[in-house]
């Protein structure tokens, strides 16, 4: 039914309807027009005919009445053998009527004979008067349509009698049919073949028409391989040809297009920001790799974000930051290692035709530097306090001494001495101050020297005896007998090691012990460690212990001289041969520290 009703709202039915109408319309005004035509001819035709033999008999009866009136009985017999043989000829009815209207001769077609009987038809009675009369078409007792035709017999005013004749007309309308049957048929005919003309006819226009359709169709579907086959050369090939053009121009845009999307997308993904796209509402719709990597999201994330949500920010925030160019917003975020990073994020709107249809927002990670940053005001903070601390000592001492205690001289001696303790700790911590700066700045050279490492260890132990024996503390060491001389910076070594001995005896109570161990790693490592069975230090400090200025109770590592940056001079120092320092700990137990050494050192790794 649906395929039926779609052929008839189509162009070729439409063209099809078209055509059969007209043929239609143009043979039924000729078949009218044909049809009365024929009718006229034929009518007057018959009416000519019937006229001519009228008036021949007519002719005829006047000349047998004139030339023998006395005998009317031969008359009526010689007329009734012409007329019945006219009959015969003709098909007509035909009766001779005498002046007075009483039929004298008459064709013997009905089984009453009309003789001797009056005429008394409107048509004969007013011929008889000398009137002209018309012929007249009526329809007989059986249905058959019949012509009257009448004829005065005479020459004179008034006629001596009638010739009435009666012609059949069915002969002439069969004839009639006939003719319109054969136009009919044409007419059917006709039709047929216009209807198949158009149908190949209009065929040839939706042909190329649905080459077409078919062609938009792919295309919108988005394949672009089939260009449309075109036929000749009429408006609608134009049309094909065109359509062809424009889709080769439409496939060009598209590749270009698809060619800066990459672009766009390839250096999206390798760009070492995170940038997040959202539309007007904020609906996130565009998030490279390290965008997702800075805010911890998963790959594959297909549910449909906010991006202040995204950021963890309100809408506020960003509302507030994304009015005007380039506003910048730090954010801390906490990452999947549990670290929290700091991260700078620059939103800058997309405009189109100065309407905001949405923003870029870029991530910068600048937790490195934010450190860093933090690092270095920590560090002035923590140079000026170190140097503030002796320095107002000292001010005070000899504040007290010019207030007098300079009368008194045994005070006086033990002033100055705290001075001059105060200023050797200025002194150390400077000169560890510039130690670090060096090794910061590279400027330390690394002087490596053979070092037998058994040798370097003694005199380590050589050099604490004293201190040592007056606290009580047993110090051994151990070292492995394969271990031969190795390849190191001598001083820079030796200041390490004293600087891990002394923390070990200054964390230590009496009578503790420490261990200087050297061992073999592998065939490229050596180790060295101090273990100590002191205070220890506390697990939440661990990390932080390499710290410049680190140090877990303040006011006692002041008391005992200490500044803080013995541990991170000592990192630096291994660093620069290529180890690496750890420190193990537990609280009340002890403490062990070890650095590596390369066994043999590498070319190029001269500081
Ligand atoms: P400096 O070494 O400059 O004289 P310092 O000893 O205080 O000062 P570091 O050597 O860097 O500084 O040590 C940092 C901190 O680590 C110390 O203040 C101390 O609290 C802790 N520490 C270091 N070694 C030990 C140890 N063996 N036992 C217990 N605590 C220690
Ligand atoms: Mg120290």
């Amino acid at each position: 039914m649906g395929s039926i009703i779609r052929f008839f709202r189509s162009i070729q039915a439409k063209i099809i309807i078209i055509y059969v109408t007209l043929i239609l319309i143009a043979m039924q005004l000729i078949g009218v027009y044909f049809n009365n035509t024929l009718e006229n001819y034929f009518k007057s035709e018959l009416i000519d005919t019937n006229k001519k033999q009228a008036i021949l008999l007519g002719q005829f009866v006047e000349r047998t009445m004139v030339s023998d009136p006395q005998d009317p009985k031969k008359l009526y017999s010689d007329l009734s053998e012409v007329v019945s043989s006219l009959f015969v000829l003709s098909n007509t009815e035909i009766e001779i009527i005498d002046e007075r209207g009483v039929v004298i001769s008459a064709t013997a077609t009905s089984e009453q004979s009309p003789l001797n009987r009056k005429n008394t038809t409107p048509e004969v009675t007013r011929t008889l008067q000398g009137i002209k009369v018309s012929e007249r078409i009526f329809i007989d007792e059986n249905g058959k349509r019949k012509m009257i035709i009448t004829q005065p017999i005479g020459t004179g005013i008034r006629p001596i009698g009638v010739v009435y004749i009666v012609a059949s007309m069915q002969e002439m309308y069969s004839t009639m049919n006939t003719i319109n049957r054969i136009l009919l048929t044409g007419t059917a005919l006709a039709l047929g073949l216009t209807a198949l003309l158009g149908i190949i006819l209009s065929s040839t226009i939706t042909k190329p028409i649905k080459e077409i359709t078919k062609g938009a169709t792919a295309i919108a579907e988005g394949d672009f391989t089939e260009p449309v086959k075109v036929y000749g050369q009429d408006e609608i090939s134009q049309l094909g040809h065109t359509f062809n053009f424009m889709m080769n121009s439409l496939k060009d845009a598209l590749a270009m297009n698809e060619e800066e999307r990459e672009k766009l997308s390839s250096v999206l993904t390798n760009m070492n920001d995170g940038v997040i796209a959202a539309d007007e509402q904020g609906r996130v719709i565009v998030m490279n790799r390290r965008a997702q990597q800075i805010l911890g999201i998963a790959e594959e994330t297909n549910s449909v974000m906010h991006i202040a949500a995204t950021l963890g920010i309100t809408s506020e925030d960003i509302k507030k930051h994304a009015v005007g160019k380039n506003q910048v917003m730090m954010i801390e975020i906490d990452n999947e290692e549990e670290e929290r990073i700091t991260v700078r994020v620059t939103f800058t709107p997309i405009l189109r035709r100065g309407d905001e249809t949405g923003m870029i927002a870029v991530l910068q990670d600048v937790t490195v530097q934010e450190k860093l940053e933090q690092g270095r005001k920590d560090f002035v903070a923590n140079v000026s306090h170190e140097l503030r601390t002796p320095l107002t000592t000292i001010k005070s001492y000899l504040e007290a001494l010019t207030d007098g205690a300079m009368e008194d001289p045994a005070l006086a001696q033990r002033f100055l001495g705290v001075t001059r303790n105060e200023t050797e700790r200025m002194i150390r911590l400077v000169t560890d101050l510039l130690h670090l700066s060096r090794l910061d700045s590279k400027q330390a050279v690394i002087v490596k020297e053979h070092v037998e490492v058994s040798e370097m260890l003694d005199e380590l132990v050589d050099r604490f005896s004293f201190q040592l024996r007056q606290r009580h503390i047993r110090i051994t060491s151990k070292v492995d007998p394969k271990l031969g001389a190795v390849e190191i910076d001598r001083d820079k070594i030796d200041q390490v090691l004293d600087n891990l001995v002394s923390n070990s005896i200054k964390y230590t109570g009496d009578e503790g012990i420490i261990t200087a161990s050297a061992y073999i790693i592998d065939e490229h490592w050596m180790g060295i460690s101090i273990t100590d069975t002191g205070m220890g230090i506390p697990k939440k400090d661990l990390s932080r212990i390499f710290e410049r200025f680190y140090r877990v109770d303040k006011a006692r590592s002041r008391n005992m001289g200490g500044t803080g940056l013995g541990l991170s001079i000592a990192r630096e120092i291994v660093r620069a041969h290529g180890g690496a320092i750890s420190l193990e700990s537990e609280l009340n137990q002890g403490t062990k520290v070890t650095f590596t050494l390369p066994l043999e050192s590498k070319a190029g790794e001269v500081n």
